[in-house]
C-alpha cells in the first residue's frame, strides 16, 4: 500500500516531494531501543533536512515537504527537518540503474523478436534474441526452486449443477487444452496458483465481485528444478541474467491476454517458446508472477506426474472479497 500525503502540495513543491517520497523505509519507531537508546539497525541513518539538501530540494519547500513524509514501514508522519529516517537509497538507485542498463541492451530487440515471432512462430531461432534466450535457459544459471511439501489450487467457476470431482478440476486432456501463456493449443500441461485466492482471481474477470467457485486443493511432496520467473521489484539487485530483467521488467512474459475467443494469441508465442526451452533444458515447469494477483502461478510440463496428489474432493464456496475502498 503507498503511504497517502496528509498535505495537499502543489507545483514545485510536490515535484520535489515526487523525488524523495520514496525514500523513507525506516524511521525511529522502527528501530530497536536498548535501554531508552536507540540501535540504528534498519535503513541507512539520515537526518531528513540531509536527505533534502542532497536531492538539491530548495530550502523553502523544506517543512513543506517534511509534514507530508509517510515512513514506508509503520505508516508515522510525524516527521520535522531534525528527525532521522532510515533510507535505502543505495539499493534503490542499484536497482534502478540495472533496469535502465537492460532496456538500453534488450528493450528494442525484445520489441523486434515480438514482431518476429508473430510472422515466423516456427523459425524463432532464427532471431539471435530467441538464441540468446535458449542459451540461457539451457545454461541452468537463471533461479530455479524446488517444491518441497508444497500447497496449491485450481479453480472454476460453478456454472450449472453439476457436482465436481477430483477429475474435472484437473488439467485438460492433450487436443482440449486451449493455448496457455505455457501451452500450446492442446498440450496438456498443468496450471497451478500458490494461493486459493490468486487461482480465484486467475479465473475471474472481475475479482472484487462475489461469485460461487469450486476450488481443488493439492499437495507436492517434492519436485525439483522448476524454473524460476517469479520476481518481485527488490529482486532485481541479486538476478543475474540482464537478458531476463528486461523480459520480466517489461512485462514480456506477464501481459494479460483477453478471454475472447479468438485462435490468435501473440502475446502467448513468446512464453510458449520459453515453456520448450524450458522443457528442452529438463525443467519440470516454470514459477511466474500472476498477471491478476501478487502470489504466484506454477506450470508443470507432465500433468500427470505422480508427486501431484489431489487433497480430498473439490469444494465450493463463496468469493465475497472485501470491495476496493
Ligand atoms: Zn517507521
Amino acid at each position: 500500500m503507498h503511504p497517502v500525503s496528509k498535505h495537499q502540495l502543489f507545483g514545485k513543491a510536490k515535484h520535489h516531494y515526487q523525488d524523495v517520497k520514496d525514500l523513507i523505509r525506516y524511521c525511529s519507531l522502527d528501530q530497536p531501543y536498548d535501554r531508552s537508546e536507540v540501535i540504528w539497525l534498519y535503513g541507512q541513518k539520515r537526518k531528513l533536512v540531509d536527505l533534502f539538501r542532497a536531492y538539491n530540494i530548495p530550502e523553502i519547500y523544506h517543512a513543506e515537504i517534511a509534514a507530508s513524509m509517510v515512513c514506508k514501514s509503520c505508516g508515522n508522519h510525524d516527521f520535522d527537518l531534525n528527525s532521522y529516517v532510515g533510507t535505502e537509497e543505495e539499493k534503490y538507485n542499484q536497482i534502478h540503474v540495472k533496469l535502465v542498463e537492460a532496456d538500453r541492451k534488450f528493450k528494442k530487440k525484445i520489441i523486434d523478436l515480438q514482431e518476429y515471432i508473430k510472422v515466423y512462430p516456427s523459425l524463432v531461432l532464427d532471431n539471435p534474441l530467441a538464441r540468446k534466450i535458449q542459451k540461457e535457459i539451457e545454461s541452468g544459471t537463471l533461479p530455479k526452486c524446488d517444491l518441497k511439501d508444497f500447497d496449491c489450487f485450481r479453480s472454476r467457476i460453478v456454472g450449472d449443477a453439476k457436482v465436481f470431482k477430483s477429475v474435472d478440476l484437473g488439467a485438460p486432456d492433450i487436443g482440449i487444452a486451449r493455448i496457455g501463456r505455457y501451452n500450446h493449443p492442446g498440450q496438456s500441461v498443468f496450471y497451478v496458483s500458490e494461493s486459493r485466492d490468486c487461482s480465484v482471481a486467475e479465473i475471474l474477470d472481475d475479482y472484487h465481485q462475489p461469485a460461487l467457485i469450486w476450488i481443488q486443493k493439492y499437495h507436492i511432496d517434492g519436485l525439483s528444478n522448476i524454473l524460476d520467473l517469479k520476481i518481485d521489484w527488490g529482486g532485481y539487485l541479486d538476478f543475474d541474467s540482464i537478458l531476463f530483467t528486461a523480459l520480466l521488467n517489461n512485462n514480456v512474459l506477464e501481459r494479460r491476454m483477453s478471454k475472447d475467443n479468438s485462435t490468435w494469441k501473440p502475446g502467448y508465442l513468446l512464453t510458449n517458446f520459453i515453456a520448450d526451452c524450458a522443457k528442452k533444458a529438463n525443467y519440470n515447469g516454470i514459477r511466474y508472477n500472476s498477471s491478476k494477483f501478487k502470489d504466484s502461478n506454477i506450470v508443470l510440463f507432465d500433468p500427470k506426474h505422480k508427486a501431484i496428489q489431489a487433497i480430498d474432493k473439490p469444494d465450493v464456496f463463496i468469493h465475497d472479497p472485501i470491495p476496493p475502498l
